[in-house]
């Protein structure tokens, strides 16, 4: 059996659902579960109901039938004279504006969960519907009732055990005759509450059925040809890798390359099951294998993260950053969310790279200020290339002042401040 997953971009209007509906038909109809990501830009805008809801704002109503307005047309557009195959989109508007009338509950990470899972929940039961009325009998399942997490909301960790039992006790024979459908990103408590497993985790929910099924192959359909040595919206030529190893795609995606959810590979690496990143405008072309291959990357890749923070931590006594002080200040940071994206640490001073989340900083900063000294530099850029040259350094860094750099002998990641006017580097790979 085959994992597909078709993320927004794909399905973000009538068009687009009937594209990702035309390629799941050119399959054999059955032995494929089907992820999808909400619609577009719909898990921005729940989110933004959700403030709105928490908040008691007025606005709450508007952002709400902005959205509702956006999967009606997309409905109108697709149902023609039949709309009762897509009755259970409508249910799904019902249970969104009953939980609006509520007074919302103190927690607001679990009312986020609640609330933005219905992107999901909306663009599956859409996409179900219209391949029910194109004469595919695909099943809409409902992933909450699958996927098991503890109760960390907005970032819920997978209880693999009770997710693999429920995923083969309710799939494995309906798969061998069946196309099913269902939704990335959301999991369930087991008492009843809705969980999603941080923003992008579509594609770490196609490796979970995948790991739990034993699947021959993922795919996900994306709208660039594979996967990219570079982001084209720094470099004006990109390279598409034709097989990547999980090593390197693991390595790309943990420093930050979009194209696959950090989490995905793990899994699939686990059992072997190789991963396609394919386009869903060019369906016919190959794409990229992530799997288990011997050659490294043919080229440098680059990674580029905006607005990074570079904080250094001094402890007020002089002491050695060792083994202790690194523990604490770990625990601080995994407290609050703050994740590292680079350190370096001398005798008696201890930098990190981090995203700029200046809610998160300002709950951390009190922590780490009762024993250290702390300054900042904001604003930066921190810039990875994997199976770099001297050569590839040396253009990345043209008009960059270079703050740190750390070296592997695979990895060069280098923290710097762009000098240059133009917020886009000149800049393309050879
Ligand atoms: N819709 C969710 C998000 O935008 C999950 C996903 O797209 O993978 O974060
Ligand atoms: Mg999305």
């Amino acid at each position: 059996m085959q994992v597909f997953k078709f993320g927004g971009a794909s399905v973000k209007d009538a068009q687009g659902i009937r594209n990702v509906a035309g390629i799941i038909q050119q399959q054999p109809p059955k032995q494929l579960v089907v992820v999808v990501s909400a619609m577009g830009e719909t898990t921005n805008e729940l989110e933004k109901l959700t403030w709105a809801y928490l908040g008691r704002e007025a606005a709450k109503d508007t952002i709400w039938q902005h959205v509702r307005a956006r999967h009606e047309q997309v409905i109108d557009n697709l149902a023609g004279d039949n709309r009762e195959p897509f009755e259970g989109v409508y249910e799904l508007f019902s249970d969104v504006e009953t939980l609006l009338a509520e007074e919302p509950e103190p927690n607001a990470d679990k009312v986020y969960d609640q609330l933005v899972s219905f992107g999901e929940l909306l663009s599956t039961r859409i996409l179900n519907a219209h391949l029910n009325q194109s004469g595919l009998d695909s099943y809409w399942v409902d992933a909450r009732r699958l996927i098991r997490t503890d109760d960390t909301y907005r970032e819920g960790k997978v209880d693999w055990e009770r997710t693999g039992e429920h995923i083969t006790d309710t799939l494995a024979d309906l798969i061998e005759t069946s196309v099913m459908i269902t939704q990335g990103f959301i999991g369930n408590t087991g008492e009843g509450y809705t969980t999603t497993l941080g923003r992008d985790g579509s594609d770490y929910t196609a490796a979970i059925f995948a790991y739990c099924l034993n699947a021959e192959r993922v795919t996900i359909w994306k709208d660039v040809p594979g996967v990219l040595n570079a982001d084209p919206k720094w470099f004006d030529e990109t390279v598409k890798i034709d097989q990547l190893t999980y090593q390197d795609a693991i390595e790309l995606a943990y420093y930050g390359a979009t194209v696959i959810h950090p989490k995905t590979i793990k899994p699939l690496q686990n059992k072997n099951i190789p991963l396609y990143v394919r386009s869903f405008l060019q369906p016919q072309e190959p794409g990229t294998v992530i799997g288990h291959f011997e050659k490294h990357l043919p080229v440098p890749s680059f990674i580029f993260k905006m607005n990074q923070t570079l904080i250094s931590l001094h402890p007020k006594d002089f002491s050695f950053i060792a083994e202790e002080n690194l523990s604490k200040i770990f625990g601080h940071f995994a407290e609050y969310g703050v994740k590292i994206n680079l350190m370096q640490n001398t005798a008696i001073s201890f930098s990190v790279v981090v995203d700029h989340r200046p809610e998160r900083l300002a709950r951390l900063m009190p922590h780490l200020q009762e024993n250290f000294r702390i300054t900042y530099n904001e604003g930066l850029e921190l810039i990875t290339i994997r199976h770099y040259d001297e050569k590839t350094i040396d253009r990345v860094l043209v008009h960059k002042k270079l703050l740190l750099e750390q070296k592997s002998r695979y990895t060069v990641q280098l923290v710097v401040k762009d000098e240059a006017r133009s917020p886009t580097p000149e800049l393309t790979p050879e």
